[in-house]
């Protein structure tokens, strides 16, 4: 197990200054055109992917980074670049991470690198849970997946809401309900490849923030896949079933186990858990954009004769921005670190992260445009576009309120609704 540090070493630190670089020198110039346009950044994530940025490579190697630095470090400097156009290029990460925790050797193999194509022609992923009525409740999902047993396919039906990159991505992993008797116990996730009739994409969503980033229904009318396309496979899938059958029949799935809500090692929770920080790591990355403005900007706009920094008002809230910002990579920090090496959230510490990082990127960017005054109201400056871009990290991967809930049952061992 890699020690906790808050430092980065030496390759980490050279990693990151790429990681800036491409931010600084690609991302940054072409933010505010994407976000007019409203559209997936093409030419962006195809530099990205001559450079080596958007690859299975580059992503697994910060992803099994043993200090637990690696994700959080590329996800501050790509989201520090512009959030809308970092989530285009990390969005088919969120898929591939999927099929790395759910599937086969094989499966990864075969889907993973469909999803990134290759430089001259790349592709994306979406990964696609939420539902017009399954949002936070995740147990309501109404996508039916139907074993065909005489074809060996599975027959897939439902609408799925929200999903990043969803109806333009080249290979779908989709949540389904394959036992609606067992709730959230009952879900598989299927991969659906590229071509496969019966997907399409819905509406495309006109957003507040994030705006070079695609967001869209993805409608599933009689979509079949190969049994192969399963992740994890049959015999896994029937033999999980299986035991939430027997734990439902033994106490039913809304009886509290033995020691309380707080001891329930449900593997989706620890997924979850794991995967917050990265999002609590974007939202820092946003944060300290801002931040930066701010204090350049209060360092050389004078009023009164002298800077406006010089007035404790403005230095003080540029003093809490940075103060804050501190704190909340500490947190995503210590969460990824504990993820990465199997450390147990005893404290929901992976939401905690996220819950903190996230309100306070929508509080600093928001301390950022009063900063710049009615300068930061505009688009000449950036401030405004990142306020609006960070509003989406107290929504995305759970809510706000419910990395309080989570954080509030593991702290209690309470049912709380
Ligand atoms: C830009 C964008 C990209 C996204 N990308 C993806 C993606 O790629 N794949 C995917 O599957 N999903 C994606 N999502 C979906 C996202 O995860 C959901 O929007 C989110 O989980 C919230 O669900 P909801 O929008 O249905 O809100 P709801 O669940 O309806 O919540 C509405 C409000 O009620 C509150 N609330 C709900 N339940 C409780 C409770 N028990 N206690 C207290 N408050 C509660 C919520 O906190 C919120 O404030 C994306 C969403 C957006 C906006």
């Amino acid at each position: 197990m890699a020690e906790f540090t808050m430092e980065l070493n030496e390759e980490q630190k050279e990693v990151r200054d790429w990681l800036h670089g491409f931010a600084a020198d690609v991302i940054r110039p072409a933010a505010a055109e994407w976000d007019e346009r409203e559209e997936t950044p093409w030419p962006v994530i195809q530099e990205a992917a001559k450079v080596g940025i958007y690859s299975l490579d580059f992503y697994a190697q910060q992803y099994f980074d043993p200090t637990g630095l690696g994700i959080p470090m590329a996800m501050e400097e790509l989201f520090w670049g512009d959030a809308g156009i970092a989530l285009s290029i990390v969005g088919t990460g969120l898929a591939a991470v999927g099929v790395l925790a759910n599937g086969t050797e094989e499966q990864i193999g075969t889907w993973i690198p469909q999803m990134y194509g290759d430089q001259n022609d790349v592709k994306v992923a979406a990964f696609c849970s939420s539902e017009p009525d399954a949002g936070s409740d995740v147990a309501s999902m109404r996508t039916r997946a139907v074993y065909d047993e005489a074809k060996d396919e599975w027959v897939i039906n439902g609408t799925k809401t929200w999903a990043t990159n969803g109806g333009i991505a080249n290979v779908h992993v989709v949540v389904a309900v394959v036992d609606p008797e067992l709730g959230s116990r009952g879900h598989a996730s299927f991969i659906v490849p590229p071509g496969t009739p019966g997907l399409s994409q819905g509406q495309k969503f006109k957003k507040h923030g994030i705006r070079a980033s695609h967001t869209a229904e993805v409608v599933l009318d009689n979509v079949r896949v190969p049994g192969s396309c399963l992740l994890g496979g049959k015999e896994k899938l029937d033999e999980r079933l299986a035991r939430a059958r027997e734990k439902a029949k033994k106490g039913g799935v809304g009886v509290p186990p033995a020691g309380g809500w707080g001891s329930v090692k449900n593997a989706a929770m620890a997924t979850f858990e794991a995967s917050r920080p990265a999002v609590g790591a974007m939202a820092v990355g946003t944060a300290r954009a801002a931040y930066e403005v701010a204090l350049d900007y209060a360092t050389t706009r004078e009023q009164f004769g002298r800077p406006i920094i010089d007035n404790q008002g403005v230095a003080f809230q540029l003093a809490d921005m940075r103060t804050q910002i501190d704190a909340a990579r500490l947190l995503v920090w210590r969460a990824s670190w504990m993820a990465v090496n199997g450390k147990p959230f005893t404290a929901a510490e992976g939401s905690m992260s996220k819950l903190f990082a996230s309100e306070t990127a929508k509080k600093v960017t928001a301390q950022a445009i009063q900063i710049l005054g009615g300068n930061g109201y505009t688009r000449e400056y950036p401030v405004e576009r990142m306020h609006r871009d960070a509003a989406i990290y107290t929504i995305f991967e759970g809510t706000s309120e419910i990395q309080r809930l989570v954080i509030a049952r593991t702290l209690s061992g309470m049912p709380i609704r």
